[in-house]
């Protein structure tokens, strides 16, 4: 069968297509290859998503997100797309050896972890080097954690991981934070959290667990070595484009470009969420852009 829709990516963005694509009568299929939700799993507390006034619980929203698409009809494939060929009239999906055919596609794969590239960060990961405070700050009761990177990120998983550690550091490379004041000021006003400025991790060291890192003062390239349990590392994401890369245009930092109606340099192909090249990432605008992906798929349809 060829479907109308297949939508690449089961984050806010897809998901909001996967509930916008049924209802303009669209058989839409939506492949997600962990568990949807993309980056929100990962977000213990979202707080700025409007219509909760207490905060919400990132695998919450997204599970709510999943049975509303569902309910409004979308089929969702758990399933890894390994291969596609966008060119043709005719999209062509593959998961592994499954090929699969839609009329149009809609991109939210979303981004993954930037690392830091630094010796230690690979040996230890999963021994004390983390991407993810939600899964893995309650591992680090009562122990010592470091935090690396000034985002949004950094910020609001140091409060997190502050409930059980029992001393949090904040390496950051400048002297002030990219994160919003808010955030800002409550990692601030936390006595367990302790911000070293202008540094980098040059080294984390240990034994089987990870037992200190050593960083570099960038103004006065001093060294120290700071005893840690746990390094959690918050440096930005890289996007989840490779199977897409010479078949529409891509920015520099290889996020996909798009017009003002979410559409790719692909005909028939659009994109949305944090897959996207925008100056700023939010699930509020990833459900935005789905909404509009999805609409604009609706119209090329209507007209093919
Ligand atoms: P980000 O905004 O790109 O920030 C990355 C941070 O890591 C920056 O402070 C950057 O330093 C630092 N960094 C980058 N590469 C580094 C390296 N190699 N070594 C050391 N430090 C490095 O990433 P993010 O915080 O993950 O946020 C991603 C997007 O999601 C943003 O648009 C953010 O606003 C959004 N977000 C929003 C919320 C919310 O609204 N509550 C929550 C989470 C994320 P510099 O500052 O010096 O560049």
């Amino acid at each position: 069968m060829i479907y109308d829709v297949a939508i690449i990516g089961g984050g806010p963005g897809g998901l909001t297509a996967g509930i916008y694509c049924p209802r303009y009568g669209l058989q839409t299929i939506v492949f997600e290859k962990m568990a949807a939700g993309g980056q929100m799993n990962l977000t213990e507390t979202i707080e700025n998503y409007p219509g909760f006034e207490n905060p919400i619980n990132g695998f919450e929203l997204s599970m709510s997100m999943e049975k509303q698409a569902k309910a409004s009809g979308a089929e969702i494939k758990y399933k890894d797309v390994t291969k596609i060929d966008l060119s043709g009239k005719v999209k062509k999906i593959w998961c592994d050896d499954e090929e699969f055919q839609a009329k149009s596609v809609i991109i939210s794969t979303g981004a993954s972890s930037r690392k830091l590239g630094i010796p230690g960060e690979k040996e230890f990961s999963g021994k004390g080097v983390s991407y993810c405070g939600t899964c893995d700050a309650p591992l680090f009761k009562n122990k010592i954690v470091t935090v690396i990177g000034g985002g949004d990120t950094a910020l609001e998983e140091a409060e997190i991981i502050a409930k059980h550690a029992s001393k949090v550091y904040i390496v950051h490379r400048r002297d002030e934070f990219r994160g919003q004041k808010i955030l800002q000021e409550k990692v601030f006003q936390n006595d367990k959290i302790e911000v070293i400025w202008d540094s980098v991790p040059e080294e984390i060291k240990g034994t089987n667990l990870v037992e200190e890192i050593i960083l570099r003062n960038k103004k006065t390239h001093e060294k120290t070595i700071l005893k840690t349990d746990g390094v959690f590392v918050f440096i930005g994401y890289i996007p989840n484009t490779e199977i897409f890369k010479n078949q529409i245009n891509l920015s520099k930092q290889k996020f996909i470009l798009v017009d003002n109606e979410m559409k790719s340099s692909q005909n028939g192909v659009w994109a949305c969420g944090d897959v996207v090249e925008k100056n700023l990432k939010q699930i509020t605008l990833a459900v935005g852009e789905g909404t509009k992906a999805a609409f604009n798929a609706f119209k090329f349809l209507s007209n093919m």
